[in-house]
């Protein structure tokens, strides 16, 4: 082979070595000694994004290398290169545009005889990729090693391939002694089958199950803990393996129990406090309805406690609580409940007490002596008790109930118990409601005066009306006073409806007068109202306000039953009003247990005999007889007699031959609004044509 032949075989091999390094897809990189470009590939030029024909006779290093290039690389690399050694390293390089990508640089110098004479030859493989990988499991290895939380990696068996370090510190078990075992090696057996068999199924279904779960340690302690378990599916179709990372909750734990003692336990004495003894006392009531048996729910407060306390400070007072709590305690059976609600107020719900002595067993456990410091006391306590269901109230009347009637334990003296009486309460609740209707009432103006006529017997003269009270309910209809005045009796609303009735009656009065009818108008008025101190003091400064209105036309009524009750008071008032020159009536009479006798001294003018007598008399004997004694009486102390309820004429005259003055009733006319009064003495006064005169006469 001559020369050129030879030389012409060289370039050609030259070529296609060139060709084949322009096809791989790693960049191929010649360099001179000095480590300058003197040839790249396509590949070259495509991953940095230089072009050869600007960059031959640039150095390699300032080329490719940057800011975040390692330096320990680049020096060592310039080590290798000085000594005319090759490498292999990973070096982050930097393109034409800036970015950055991690290359593998193979370098060999060209003549391996000769090292580095013949300059060098890099290939450069991209290994971004592997490298951001290795960056990601750098990061999942650190948080495997360093997360608090233990994590298991087991494969399809469920067998253990690794554990990390905080596996290890919560459950003392070491890696090795892990590895290869099942998880279960950590089970304290509080779950059974049926826990697992569920999480097993959550896991198939879902991949993933969490919970919370008590496990053991080596050391044969158990703890509760948090788990998550994960099923991870890898690429090969079947193969799985399980990541169960789990926390020790042990302190969350105890603080939420700390959390629960607080928030539901009285500090001092330990016992259930109010809020824990709301939420037994709902489920005692359960219970108690299903197994038909009563629930006494008790509330016991010390007497004078809080006088001890005072004397003898409040550390040893305490003291003293809690060994009244554990007294309480010891005395009750374990399925029952005492609660400290209050400073010395306790709440014990019994099951089933089938014998009262329970109770002042309960208390005598209170009272036995107490030494509080260098005395010794005998504290005692009160006892309140209701029965559910016998009272049927909810969880907070009950307790509601049991205080109320603490209090009636307490006003019988120390050392008692009283039960309550859910008959009376439920009045109690209906009046009190009516009591706010009735106020709302008055507010409102719904009520209303009817008047009924009084006639007098002699002439059939109308000689005035009575004033009886109707409610123009809004749902109800027009209400009798039957049907709320007794709501009003006894209340604080008493006196303010009584100023309404007799302010109306009197304006009505006037009102009829200026338009020339004289009536006279009877006004009940209810004992509370007549005993109220400043009545006649009213009465006298209307009347003064009114000269133009006759006092001798005003009639109050008064029940005899309140001119019984106090009658020196009664009296008083009386002879106030009447020194006023008001008339007095005395209403319902016979009703009340007075006797005859008491005529004399009770300063009346009218006695209106009670309508059952009247109803009665033509049939009863010892009722017509009353009627005729009544009037006897009135006749001979000079009293005027009115008999009610007056329903047919037989009675009106059988009532005229008795001597009796006047009368009343739906044999005359029924009460009717005011303004039918009028028109129907009008029309009664055409019927009766003799009473004209006497009416003029009785007006003027
Ligand atoms: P009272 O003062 O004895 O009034 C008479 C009652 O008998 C009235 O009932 C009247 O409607 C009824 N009455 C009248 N004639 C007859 C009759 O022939 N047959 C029958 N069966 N009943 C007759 P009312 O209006 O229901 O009042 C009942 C009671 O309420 C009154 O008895 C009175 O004690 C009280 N009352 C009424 N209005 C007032 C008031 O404004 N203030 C006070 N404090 N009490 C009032
Ligand atoms: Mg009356
Ligand atoms: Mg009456």
């Amino acid at each position: 082979m001559d020369d050129t032949s030879s030389k012409h075989q060289i370039d050609e091999l030259t070529a296609l070595l060139a060709e084949v390094a322009h096809q791989t897809s790693n960049g191929v990189v010649i360099t001179d000694t000095q480590r300058r470009v003197r040839w790249v590939n396509r590949a070259f030029e495509r991953l940095t994004g230089f072009r050869l024909d600007e960059i031959r006779g640039h150095r390699t290093g300032e080329l490719l290398t940057g800011p975040d290039t390692d330096t320990a690389t680049k020096n060592a690399i310039r080590e290798a290169v000085k000594s005319g050694q090759g490498f292999d390293k990973d070096i982050l390089t930097y393109r034409r545009n800036g970015s950055t990508l991690w290359l593998r640089a193979i370098c060999n110098p060209v003549a391996p005889g000769s090292p580095g004479d013949g300059g060098f030859m890099a290939v450069l493989i991209d290994v971004t990729q592997r490298k951001e990988l290795e960056r990601r499991l750098k990061i999942t290895s650190s948080v495997f090693e360093r997360s608090q939380d233990a994590i298991i990696i087991s494969d399809a068996d469920n067998r253990i391939i690794d554990v990390n370090p905080a596996f290890t510190s919560i459950t003392g078990y070491t890696r090795e002694e892990a590895i290869g075992n099942n998880p279960s090696m950590l089970s304290s057996g509080r779950q059974g089958p049926e826990f697992y068999s569920s999480l097993w199924r959550s896991l198939q279904e879902q991949n993933f199950w969490r919970g919370e779960i008590w496990n053991r340690r080596k050391n044969g302690e158990e703890y509760p803990e948090f788990l998550t378990i994960t099923r991870v599916q890898l690429d090969e179709p079947g193969e799985h393996y399980y990541v169960a990372s789990f926390s020790d909750i042990t302190a969350l734990k105890n603080h939420a129990e700390e959390l629960e003692r607080a928030a539901h336990y009285d500090d001092l004495t330990g016992l259930p406090n109010r809020q824990l003894m709301v939420t037994r006392l709902e489920r005692e009531m359960n219970h108690c309805d299903l197994n038909q048996q009563p629930l006494a729910v008790c509330y016991l407060d010390l007497d004078g406690f809080k006088t001890i306390n005072d004397q003898v400070g409040q550390g040893l007072g305490d003291r003293a609580l809690v060994t009244i709590a554990n007294r309480l305690r010891l005395a009750i059976r374990s399925d029952d409940t005492v609660a400290r609600v209050g400073g010395d107020e306790f709440v014990l719900l019994l099951r089933n007490v089938d014998d009262e002595r329970v109770y002042q067993r309960i208390l005598d456990a209170v009272r036995q002596p107490l030494s509080i410091g260098p005395t010794t006391a005998n504290i005692t306590g009160s006892m309140g008790i209701t029965v559910y269901p016998h009272d049927s109230s909810d969880g907070e009347r009950l307790v509601r109930h049991a205080d109320q009637a603490m209090y009636s334990a307490k006003e019988k003296g120390r050392n008692n118990h009283h039960f309550f009486d859910p008959t009376l309460d439920e009045n109690l609740q209906q009046r009190r409601q009516q009591i706010t209707e009735l106020l709302q009432a008055i507010q409102k103006d719904e009520f209303e005066l009817y008047y009924q006529p009084q006639i007098q017997l002699r002439d059939s003269a109308v000689i005035g009306v009575e004033a009886l009270v109707r409610w123009q309910h809004p749902d109800r209809g027009l209400l009798a006073p039957g049907q709320f005045l007794p709501s009003i009796e006894g209340s604080h609303l008493e006196e303010r409806f009584g100023q309404w009735v007799l302010k109306h009656a009197l304006a009505q009065q006037a009102d009829w007068s200026r338009a020339g009818l004289k009536l006279a108008v009877s006004i009940n008025i209810s004992a509370a109202h007549l005993l109220a101190p400043g009545f006649s003091r009213f009465l006298s400064r209307y009347l003064a306000d009114h000269p133009d209105q006759d006092p001798s036309l005003i009639t109050l009524e008064i029940l005899e039953s309140t001119a019984l009750d106090d009658m020196h008071r009664a009296s008083q008032v009386i002879n106030e009003c009447r020194d006023l020159g008001v008339q007095i009536a005395l209403d319902d009479f016979g009703t009340g247990f007075s006797s005859l006798s008491y005529f004399r001294s009770l300063p009346v003018d009218v006695i209106k005999i009670d309508k059952s007598f009247i109803f009665r008399m033509l049939e009863d004997d010892s009722d017509r007889a009353i009627v005729e004694s009544v009037i006897y009486m009135a006749q001979r102390f000079n009293r005027t007699v009115l008999a009610e309820g007056v329903e047919t004429d037989r009675h009106g005259e059988v009532l005229a031959t008795l001597g009796c003055d006047q009368i009343q009733g739906f044999g005359v006319a029924r009460p009717m609004p005011a303004g039918d009064i009028g028109e129907w003495v009008r029309q009664w006064q055409a019927r009766h044509p003799l009473t004209v005169a006497a009416f003029v006469q009785g007006g003027q």
